[in-house]
């Protein structure tokens, strides 16, 4: 592991300027995710700048709805609390599905949605990746793929987004709000990551050297009892194969909005924009869960060691929606 300088920062404003000081300055939360990848030499950051003891912790309610969530709040303490818990489950559903209890006591908020990839390549400095060397190649487009993109992928990435809260935040329209030396700013989660292209080094909008200070729900969810729904390749922590985040708002049988959300499918959380269209107005049925599902997934281009994805997205998609329908209201 390469030698590095750590600095707990006393402020926003001192964390902002120590990053911007020095291209080889890094933000730490939790760190694990990062401290991993400094293991590994994947990143090589010259100087760690604490940011998990600044005031921007804790979890608070919205007038009129929604919630205000701090980037240093820990993933437990996100999935445990009593709010996020009775209108949010979707959101504590899928903080719980990801990592281990010791992972998610360190693990922050803010770390969670800037986490990297899994993709084997990407996490071995020996092997050639466009997103870790700009230009040097994808080897798992035509190598080890079974766990890869079928939405949205490029010739030059077809990694996917490894975070399960970052699913349900999309599903629940969240905003990323930062601070920068120049100000601060808000991005959508649905526009917060970018789209892989030809660049897939650039991995979101955030400008250089933003810090994120909270993740915001806006509004109510459509109902209580949303669900966040994972498959994946063992039963003790791994990342999701693929998942779903869905909220529906059903009144005598009829869908009156619903939001739905996968993970594991695409560079990023996917919000099934298609699929909630086609719900709208219509009956909650098996049947038009599955055609909302199968014209959600008709723009997929899978791998060749992949497509066994859009089969087991189309599916999860109509067994939670057919779940949530089936639930008393
Ligand atoms: Fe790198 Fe993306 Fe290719 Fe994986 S899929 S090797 S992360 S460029």
């Amino acid at each position: 592991m390469k030698a590095f300088a750590y600095q707990r920062a006393a402020g926003v404003g001192e964390a902002l300027c120590l990053v911007a000081a020095d291209a080889g300055v890094r933000y730490l939360g939790g760190g694990t995710n990062l401290v991993d990848l400094m293991k590994s030499g994947v990143e090589t950051p010259t100087r760690l700048v604490d940011v998990r003891f600044l005031p921007l912790d804790g979890i608070r309610g919205k007038p009129g709805g929604g919630l205000e969530i701090g980037a240093t709040t820990t993933n437990s303490d996100l999935a445990a609390h009593p709010e996020v818990r009775r209108s949010y489950p979707a959101l504590s559903q899928a903080v719980l599905a990801g990592a281990s209890g010791q992972l998610r006591n360190m693990a922050t908020v803010a770390g969670n949605l800037l986490q990297r990839t899994r993709c084997a390549y990407f996490a071995d400095p020996s092997q050639a990746c466009n997103k870790r060397v700009t230009g040097s190649g994808c080897p798992a487009i035509i190598g080890a793929h079974h766990n890869h993109a079928v939405l949205a992928r490029s010739a030059h990435c077809a990694a996917t987004h490894p975070s399960d809260m970052a699913v349900a935040l999309v599903a629940f329209d969240a905003v990323v709000h930062y601070e920068t030396l120049d100000g601060g700013g808000d991005i959508p989660l649905t526009e917060f990551y970018l789209p892989v292209g030809d660049s897939p080094e650039r991995e979101t909008a955030l400008p250089p050297g933003a810090l994120i200070t909270s993740v915001s729900i806006p509004g109510p969810a459509l109902s209580p009892r949303s669900r966040y729904r994972k498959v994946r390749e063992r039963a003790s922590y791994a990342f999701a194969t693929v998942s779903v985040a869905a909220d529906l708002d059903l009144r005598d049988g009829r869908v009156h909005g619903s939001r739905i959300a996968l993970g594991g499918v695409a560079s990023r959380p996917w919000r099934a924009r298609t699929a909630e269209n086609l719900l709208l107005d219509g009956p909650a049925t098996a049947d038009r869960f599955r055609a909302a599902a199968e014209a959600e997934l008709a723009a997929a281009s899978p791998l060749p060691g992949n497509a066994y994805k859009v089969t087991l997205a189309r599916n999860l998609m109509v067994t939670v929606l057919a779940d949530l329908a089936a639930l008393p209201y």
